[in-house]
Order: C-alpha cells, then structure tokens, then sequence
C-alpha cells in the first residue's frame, strides 16, 4: 500500500502522549512534509517500540526526536534520545531476545527489539543503533528501502549499473 511514512510517524506518536506527558518528555517530530512510499504499515510496531524504549530509558524531561533523512535508496528514520545510552559491546546483543541492559528497575520483557528486528527482515529493511551523535543517548534507525516500481522516488539512473535497473515497462 503507498502510504506517508510521515503521518504512519504522527499516528504514533499520538499514541504515546500520556506516557510522555508523564514524564515531561518532549517529542520533536521533524517531518512535516509528506514521503510516500510503498510501505506495509505493520513498520508502526518498529516505531512504537523505538519510541517506547526511548521514553523507558531516559530521565524526566528528556528530550527526544524523530527525523526522516531521505537518500536515493530509503528514508532513513532516526529516533533518537538523550537517555543512558548503550555501551557498544551489547548494541548488536540488544536485537536478541531476552537481552537487557541498564535496567535500574525498568520492567521489560527484552522481547521489544527482537520483534523489530524480524518485522525488519519482513519489510526488508535495515534497523540498528549508534550513539546519538548530537551528544549523549542513543539513536535506533530504520532504513525503509524504496522500491523500484513506485512512482514517487527518484533514483537517478546514472548511479546504477544497467543490471540493477528495472525492466523498461516499470520506468517513468
Ligand atoms: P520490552 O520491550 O519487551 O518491554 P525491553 O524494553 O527491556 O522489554 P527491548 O525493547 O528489546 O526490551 O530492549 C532491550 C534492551 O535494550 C533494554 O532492556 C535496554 O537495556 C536496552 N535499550 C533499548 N532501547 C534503549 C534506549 N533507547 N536507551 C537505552 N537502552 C535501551
Ligand atoms: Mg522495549
């Protein structure tokens, strides 16, 4: 189905704002345009979850934002926070299950990350994190690949090889 990955994002984050009024987070959205795309809505449980932990694992009044980078190949969305952060030899573990860290009495069930990263196989997208690189925190990503055939992206021929091009009938 072609949807806004934009309002999918706003949708979401409606859902969440009890639990951040509740901890007098504030939620920066920056993506306020529309970026449609060929996208199976299940990737709303990817967002919620990334959203969910970074609300879990950061402190009172925390900042955190959600932003669309848009490339060639996929929108890349970054939510990023100003909690705890992950130290780097458990942020590829954290994707397992069962798999926690920096607990300091927040429940969970590990079970959050593991979902997301099979939901990511099944859309075929790339989901990971790194350190936010804006100061301290994390940043979970979601690589939301374009697909060839839609009719809103623009990849510029030039940069692909003639065998990773699709068939005539499907371009523009
Ligand atoms: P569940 O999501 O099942 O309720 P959970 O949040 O513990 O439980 P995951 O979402 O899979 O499980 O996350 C795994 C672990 O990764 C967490 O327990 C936490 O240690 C760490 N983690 C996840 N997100 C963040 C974050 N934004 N900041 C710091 N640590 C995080
Ligand atoms: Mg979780």
């Amino acid at each position: 189905e072609r949807m806004d990955i934009g309002a999918i994002l706003r949708n979401v984050v409606e859902q969440f704002e009890h639990s951040l009024e509740d901890k007098q987070m504030t939620l920066e959205l920056r993506a306020n345009g529309t970026y449609y795309s060929m996208i199976n809505p299940i990737i709303e449980e990817i967002f919620a979850n990334f959203i969910s932990n970074a609300i879990k694992y950061s402190p009172e009044g925390a900042l955190i934002t959600i932003d669309i980078v848009d490339t060639n190949y996929y929108w890349k969305v970054n939510v990023t926070d100003s909690g705890e952060g992950i130290p780097d030899d458990v942020k590829e573990l954290i994707f397992d299950r069962f798999k926690r860290v920096n607990k300091k009495g927040v429940k969970g069930t590990g079970l959050g990350l593991a979902i997301v990263k099979r939901i990511a196989e099944i859309v075929e997208s790339e989901v990971g994190v790194e350190d936010n690189p804006e100061g301290q925190g994390s940043r979970f990503w979601i690589n939301l690949k374009k697909a060839y055939n839609n009719t809103d992206q623009t990849v510029p021929e030039d940069t692909l090889t003639q065998e990773s091009l699709p068939p005539k009938s499907l371009r523009q």
